[in-house]
């Protein structure tokens, strides 16, 4: 009979492990012996990272939405279902339309903005953390005649530097337009630097002030108030806003809440080398799902999924895994709208970002364009 492995979730994580698999795997799926089923929720692909340049009108939305199929390997049952509940003492997964048994599970269902748990942001916030969110974002940010842009934080979020990358853009959005001295920036941080990893932190302070973007740290936003638009932190500090835009805490998916998996967030602990869930033996963790101390990320999801494939691989061939992840996540950081740099880190080697340059933001632009690539495993 075929082992099944079973992908849930087709955001980058999922897909990336899944097209791994799909090529790694190739002759035993030939033979009946492996079949490859991917369940997600979507029937389309979003490339996250797109938002960003979205909400400033520099692309179109549809620039970074793919049809899920167009993807994922052929060789590979694609399921566009709800995943309900893991059952992990049955090994099965059920979905809104039916449940589906695994051998080996990998899970990548991501993280989620949550909104909700800061009364008043959902009324009161804009984001680019949503596609939705981007396209009305795009709208308040273009026609924008001047006022006060404030960004609020909760934690932990994905993409720890897109709120950097937003607001050394903004600065030069607006300078570009002419208005940029009728627009005062704040940026709020609710640790006690201004990013969580100091060589970023270190390096990012400087280019806020000269900027002229105000900071605030130690602001863990607790309420807004939609009417009076103020934001309102844990400790008792006021700021107000005419635009807010703002980076919920994020937690895990519901079905790792339903189905007891996760810690109290929602995200999984596993074993930080072999990516395996602690204490079971047939479930891999990808990406934003788990409880790692590291970024979560496109970057981490795209480096774990060649881990996890390899492993996954050897284990059906009756082999012990040796592939163990050391941490490694790479992301780029737009420091305006014609600069660029980048950071590199793993466990043992904290991030340092590199001096800026135009051709580091060019090859952010062009991992854009590649990711596709990257998403079906070629790259
Ligand atoms: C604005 C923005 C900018 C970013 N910039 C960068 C960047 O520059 N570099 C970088 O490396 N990362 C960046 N990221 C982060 C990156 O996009 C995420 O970290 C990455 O997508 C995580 O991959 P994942 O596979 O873990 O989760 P996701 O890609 O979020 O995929 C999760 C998948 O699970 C599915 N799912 C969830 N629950 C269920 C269910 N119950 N049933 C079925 N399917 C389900 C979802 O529909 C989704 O398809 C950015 C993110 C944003 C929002």
């Amino acid at each position: 009979m075929a082992k099944n492995i079973v992908i849930l979730g087709g955001g980058t994580g999922g897909t990336m492990v899944a097209n791994h698999l799909a090529k790694g795997l190739k002759h035993d799926i030939k033979k009946g012996d492996v079949k490859i089923t991917m369940i997600t929720n979507a029937e389309e692909h979003i490339y996250q990272p797109g938002w960003l340049f979205v909400a400033f009108g520099l692309q179109h939305p549809e620039h970074y939405i793919k049809k899920q199929r167009a993807i994922t390997h052929p060789s590979i049952n694609l399921v566009i279902a709800e995943a309900t509940k893991i059952d992990k003492d049955k090994k099965v997964v059920h979905t809104n339309k039916g449940d589906f048994s695994y051998d080996y599970l990998v899970i990548g269902t991501g993280a989620v903005p949550r909104f909700d748990l800061i009364p008043g942001l959902p009324e009161a916030g804009d984001d680019f953390y949503s596609p939705e969110g981007a396209l009305k974002l795009r709208e308040k940010i273009t026609n924008f005649k001047g006022g006060k842009i404030l960004i609020t934080m909760g934690m932990p979020h994905k993409c720890p530097v897109a709120p950097i990358e937003f607001y050394l853009m903004a600065h030069e959005f607006f300078e570009k337009k002419g208005i940029r001295d009728k627009v005062e920036l704040v940026y709020t941080y609710p640790l006690e630097t201004v990013h969580s990893a100091a060589n970023v932190a270190a390096w990012y302070k400087p280019q806020m002030e000269k900027r002229n973007i105000r900071y605030v740290t130690e602001f863990v936003p607790a309420k807004v108030d939609p009417q009076k638009k103020i934001l309102y932190s844990k400790d008792g500090k006021e700021e107000s806003f005419d635009l807010l835009v703002s980076i919920p805490p994020h937690r895990g998916a519901k079905v790792i809440f339903d189905s007891g998996l996760g810690n109290e967030m929602g995200f999984i602990p596993v074993n930080q080398y072999t990516l395996k869930a602690i204490n079971d033996n047939y479930i891999y963790v990808i990406g934003d799902a788990t409880a790692l101390q590291i970024s979560k990320a496109g970057s981490t999801a795209h480096y774990e999924s060649e881990y996890v494939a390899k492993n996954i691989e050897q284990e059906l061939h009756g082999q012990t895994p040796t592939n163990f992840y050391d941490g490694k996540v790479f992301c780029f950081i737009e420091a305006g709208l014609e600069e660029g740099t980048y950071i590199n880190m793993d466990y043992n080697h904290p991030p340092n970002p590199v001096p800026q340059s135009a051709m580091i933001h060019w090859f952010k632009h062009a991992f854009n364009e590649m990711y596709w690539m990257t998403a079906r495993g070629l790259l």
